[in-house]
This record gives C-alpha cells, sequence and structure tokens, in this order.
C-alpha cells in the first residue's frame, strides 16, 4: 500500500477501507509517512468528509496506537464525561464528586485551556498543592480507592491522536466534524469508561457555532462508541452565554464549590444535574430518570458530594481546606472592581466568546500551548441573559493583576452584551439529547 494512492482515493471522495485507514494512522504515528503526506490527507479528509465507518475504523486506529485501559478491574462500571469545550465551563468540578458520591465511578482525563475556552486542569490547578500529572497506575488506584479521579491526559493513551491533532492545529485542519469526533472519542475509549456522557456545546463560546453541526457531531461520536460498544449519550447544551456567572480559574473553584454546598448559581447547578442524572441513567445506577434526579439532589443535600470532593481534593494533593473557605486558600488577584450597567434595559445577550477572549486579555487563558496562565484573575457575571437591570447596577466584577488589564478587560465584557427595552426570556440550558 503507498500513502499517496490512499491520499488520491479521499480526495478523489472515496471511502476508505479499514485496512488503508489503520495503515495511515500507524504509518504517521511510527514516521513511515512523513508530514507532508499525513497534512494532504487531513486535508482531503476535512474536504471530502468521512461515513461513520471510517471514522469508527479512524477512532478504533487511533485506539491502538497506545496503551488501553482496562477499568473492569477496578470497579464493574467506571463514568466518564467529556465537554467540547465552553466559556465558565467548570462542570467535571460538581458532576464528578455528586455522581461518584451517588455510587458511580468517574474517572477522568481532561485537557488544558486554548484560545477563548477553559480547561479543567488550569481550573484544579488553583488549588494549592493539587496534582494532575498521575501516573497510569496512580490514575486507576485512585477510581478504587476513590470513586473519583480527574488527571491530565496519558500519552501512553492514543498518541497517534496527539501527533495528529497538532498537525491539524497547523495546518487549518481542526474544524472537521470526523475528525473532531475521532480524536474525542479515541482518547474516551482507550481510557477505559464503560458509560461516556457527552457534554456538546452550542453557541457564540463554542467550538460548534450551530445546533446542526453540533447534532452531527454528537450523533457521529455517540455512533462510534456505541459501535464498540460503549454506553454513550450527547446533550446539546447552550454556550451563547457563559455558564453559571464565573469565568477564570480560581474563580470558577470557588464557584464550583459554591454549588456543591447548595449556593450556586441557577442556571449552572440546574446544568451540573441534568449531566450528572444522565450518567447515573446510563451507568445502571437509577432506574430512571426521576430516580436519577432525586439521587443527584440527596447526594447534594446530605453534603456527600461536597465530602466526596473533599476526598477527592486530598487524594490529590490539594489544601482540603478549600471546601470550607475557598477564599482563604484560593490565590485571590490585586486588583477586583465591578462595572455598572451603560444603561438600564433587559439583558439580550452575553456573547460568551468575547467574555473568554476577556478573560485571556487578563491572563486567565492562553493564545498558544505550553504558555502559564494566572489562577488568579477572571470575571465573575452579576447579572445574566433574561434579566431587568437599571443603569449604574453593578453587571460584572473584573479580577485583574493590575489596572492596565482590569481597564481592557472590563471594555471587552462591555462589549459582549446587547440590550433590549422589551422583556427577554433567559435562553434554555439543554436543546436536546441524542442517544
Ligand atoms: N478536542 C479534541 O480532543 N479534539 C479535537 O479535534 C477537537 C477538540
Amino acid at each position: 500500500m503507498r500513502a499517496v494512492d490512499v491520499i488520491a482515493k479521499k480526495r478523489d471522495g472515496g471511502r476508505l477501507t479499514k485496512e488503508e485507514i489503520a495503515f495511515f494512522v500507524d504509518g504517521y504515528t511510527r514516521g513511515t509517512i512523513p508530514d507532508y503526506q499525513a497534512a494532504a490527507w487531513l486535508m482531503a479528509v476535512l474536504l471530502k468528509g468521512m461515513t461513520w465507518e471510517e471514522t469508527t475504523d479512524l477512532t478504533m486506529a487511533m485506539v491502538a496506537s497506545g496503551r488501553t485501559l482496562s477499568l473492569g478491574a477496578v470497579a464493574p462500571v467506571v463514568a466518564d464525561k467529556h465537554s467540547t469545550g465552553g466559556v465558565g465551563d467548570k462542570t467535571t468540578l460538581v458532576v464528578g464528586p455528586l455522581v461518584a458520591a451517588a455510587g458511580l465511578p468517574v474517572a477522568k482525563m481532561s485537557g488544558r485551556g486554548l484560545g477563548f475556552t477553559g480547561g479543567t486542569l488550569d481550573k484544579l490547578e488553583s488549588i494549592p498543592g493539587f496534582r494532575v500529572d498521575l501516573s497510569v497506575e496512580q490514575f486507576l488506584a485512585q477510581v478504587a480507592r476513590v470513586g473519583l479521579v480527574v488527571a491530565g491526559q496519558s500519552a501512553e493513551l492514543a498518541p497517534a491522536d496527539g501527533k495528529l491533532y497538532a498537525l491539524r492545529d497547523v495546518t487549518a485542519t481542526v474544524p472537521s466534524i470526523p475528525l473532531i469526533a475521532s480524536s474525542i472519542m479515541s482518547k474516551k475509549i482507550a481510557a477505559g469508561a464503560d458509560v461516556i456522557v457527552l457534554d456538546v456545546k452550542v453557541g457564540s463560546g463554542a467550538f460548534m457555532k450551530t445546533l446542526e453541526s453540533a447534532r452531527e457531531l454528537a450523533r457521529l461520536m455517540v455512533q462510534v462508541g456505541r459501535g464498540v460498544g460503549r454506553r454513550v449519550l450527547a446533550v446539546l447544551t447552550n454556550m451563547d452565554q457563559p455558564l453559571g456567572d464565573a469565568v477564570g480559574n480560581a474563580l470558577e473553584v470557588k464557584e464550583a464549590i459554591d454549588t456543591l454546598w447548595g449556593r450556586g448559581p441557577q442556571d449552572f447547578d440546574e446544568h451540573c444535574r441534568v449531566l450528572a442524572a444522565h450518567m447515573l441513567v446510563l451507568g445502571g445506577r437509577a432506574g430512571s430518570a426521576a430516580d436519577a434526579a432525586a439521587m443527584v439532589a440527596e447526594a447534594l443535600a446530605s453534603g456527600r458530594a461536597r465530602r466526596k470532593f473533599a476526598e477527592f481534593v486530598e487524594a490529590q494533593g490539594g489544601d482540603v481546606r478549600v471546601v470550607e473557605s475557598p477564599e482563604a486558600v484560593l490565590p485571590r488577584a490585586p486588583y477586583v472592581a465591578a462595572v455598572g450597567a451603560p444603561r438600564g434595559g433587559y439583558i439580550r445577550e452575553i456573547d460568551a466568546e468575547r467574555v473568554g477572549l476577556a478573560t485571556v486579555t487578563l491572563g486567565a487563558g492562553r493564545e498558544r500551548k505550553g504558555e502559564p496562565v494566572d489562577p488568579r484573575v477572571g470575571v465573575v457575571l452579576h447579572r445574566k441573559v433574561g434579566a431587568r437591570v437599571e443603569a449604574g447596577e453593578p453587571l460584572f466584577t473584573v479580577h485583574a493583576a493590575d489596572e492596565g488589564s482590569w481597564q481592557a478587560a472590563a471594555q471587552q465584557v462591555l462589549g459582549a452584551y446587547a440590550w433590549s427595552d422589551e422583556p427577554v426570556a433567559p435562553p434554555p440550558l439543554v436543546f436536546e439529547v441524542i442517544e
């Protein structure tokens, strides 16, 4: 087989066989197929697409490039969740403890923030001492002992994805639905969970800007996962405005802890309950959606989810006092001030992407892989879409390292707002569920 023939077949819109895909992925991972041929192939896939069978073959070829975890030895059923990335998305910090406290172990490998979207690892690292660089053995031992682990993506799992993703990043081939689906699902499948709930974000603060594209991605990921025997479901959720009130690493950790104490923002609290309930039903812990909702409510109200979070923080070396006194333990920005509403009226829109970019200006996010982030900085919104606001009323607070970045971010966030003189209905949180 020759790489050039596989490229030409896809260029002409042909369907690749399992053998052709495996040959290409294996050759690229081992270095016998060079970057320039892989780049041409990725562009052909982006332009001509792939069927779900091809996407499944691509996913499984990437899984085969590395180690696969078998979680069956540590617990009969283990769950994972994955968000396609958003602004203010600290869901894992609440859903993980909720689901684990309800008796379903959660083992998750996460990523870092890039561009306007945040990353769970950066958020967790704002807890002093918290370690995300666990070995595979430590990862497995913690699922067995605590029932909850969140660590960095192991380079031993799906290494082909790491190499292909880096090439996609510099060849304008990231936004291809089959390439995104296989990239995400290869890592999820290799990480071994039986139950996978995908939170596919739609809107200005998400990869997928339209419901149609998000639906296509979600369907493909569910089909691929189910095709290889995993229980997978996708929830399409709204990312037109930031999720919850806080955007920025330590600020989001505090908001997640507040939510575990039962005093989180209503939209974020609801979002976490919905995802946790889906995980419990899919994982067979709850017989129905109503049972799952009751289990989630009980785990929150009894404090069991909060105690599970504390156990998890302690297991990964973090300062567990953060649960009782987040403000005393988390790093705080030196320059904090609120911004008043420039006018009265109803908030029609808070563009999540612009808010995310403002937090990058502050230093909470990164423009390029590997850059450090400032855990202290970010934005806290005081009113969300649909609220009626008086002129001058505090609209949001900017937490900055200095006055210059405060000014720049405050202007950016103000520009994210759109106003109406007529009442505006609060937007839906969940658009649909794909099973
Ligand atoms: N996240 C991934 O892991 N892969 C993609 O291709 C896009 C988002």
